[in-house]
């Protein structure tokens, strides 16, 4: 039987849906949620990312702050700014769009961006406390899988989940995250061997490389839920995953499709990131 479709946009709306609601009480008791975003240089994904989340943010009632910057801006003037918002008590959420232009160390940058604003959960201290399972910011990518995940009503204790890729932003968080539900868990990478054989063992498989294609259909455990986080621009012009959409289909019992997959699943999360920063900074529980 052909794999059900995790429906991405349906799943987004519904997490923006409460993200909405927040923002409504927190409105009404008198503060306005409000993301910073910070895009330096012209990268066209880039911009395409940061007019989503901002109209996401317009959705939901938030309040955007949009700091474009030439490509030439310095680490020293980005440092200013990040610092300015961060002392900002009307700004809840900071994010500074990724990647950086080369002259600038995004690390530098993302530690200026105090913890309880990092709304992306890319800083060292929620990186740590997602380590130590306290609570903190979940990066936004990961977080949008694991609610893709549990959307199928799979129960992860004890399955075996395959995360292929171990970036600091999606591959290495997810595997935590999919650690601390329980699961048993394999991170693979570009020096993994017998990978094949690894993803055909997976009950769970993310695929995070970024590379169109890249898990092919007899890489897919037949009655697997399968993450394709990829984003790949291909030959033909138009977004494609890392995972052989068709081919996979035939195997999985669920599986992401892109666009429309995890892409809009990871604005929503940054949503209500920023409305819980936005309660948090102002003693309100939601
Ligand atoms: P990175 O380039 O930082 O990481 C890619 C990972 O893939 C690395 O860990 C690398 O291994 C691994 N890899 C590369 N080649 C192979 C191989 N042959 N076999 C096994 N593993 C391999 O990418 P990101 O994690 O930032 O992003 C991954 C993809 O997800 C991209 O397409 C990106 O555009 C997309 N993305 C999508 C988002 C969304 O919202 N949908 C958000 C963020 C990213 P090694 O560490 O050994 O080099």
């Amino acid at each position: 039987m052909p794999a059900q479709i995790i429906d991405g946009k349906a799943l987004a709306a519904a997490v923006k849906a409460e993200a909405a609601a927040e923002c409504a009480t927190l409105i009404a008791r008198g503060v306005q949620p409000c993301l910073a975003v910070v895009l330096v240089g012209e990268d066209p994904a880039s911009q395409v990312y940061v007019k989503g989340k901002v109209n996401d943010c317009a959705q939901c009632g938030i309040k955007s702050l949009e700091h474009r910057l030439p490509e030439s801006t310095t680490q020293d003037r980005l440092l200013a700014l990040v610092g300015r918002l961060a002392a900002d008590p009307a700004v809840h959420g900071i994010l500074v769009q990724l990647p950086l232009p080369a002259h600038i160390d995004g690390q530098a940058v993302i530690n200026a961006i105090p913890p309880e604003k990092d709304v992306d959960g890319f800083s060292p201290v929620n990186v740590g406390r997602m380590q130590l399972g306290q609570p903190c910011y979940l990066p936004c990518t990961p977080a949008g899988c694991l609610r893709m995940i549990e959307s199928t009503g799979t129960d992860l204790c004890g399955r075996h989940a395959v995360v292929v890729g171990r970036s600091n932003i999606v591959g290495k968080p997810m595997a935590m995250l999919l650690l601390a539900a329980d699961a048993t868990v394999t991170v693979c990478h570009s020096k993994t061997q017998n990978l094949a054989e690894i993803c055909q063992s997976a009950d769970i498989l993310v695929a995070a490389v970024g590379r169109q294609g890249f898990i092919t259909g007899d890489m897919v455990r037949p009655g697997a839920v399968v993450i394709d986080v990829g984003i790949n621009r291909g030959a033909d012009g138009k977004l494609h995953g890392d995972v052989d959409f068709a081919a996979a289909a035939e195997k999985a019992a669920f599986l992401t499709p892109v666009p429309g997959g995890v892409g809009p699943m990871t604005r929503a999360m940054l949503m209500k990131n920023t409305t819980r920063a936005a309660a948090r900074q102002n003693g309100i529980e939601l």
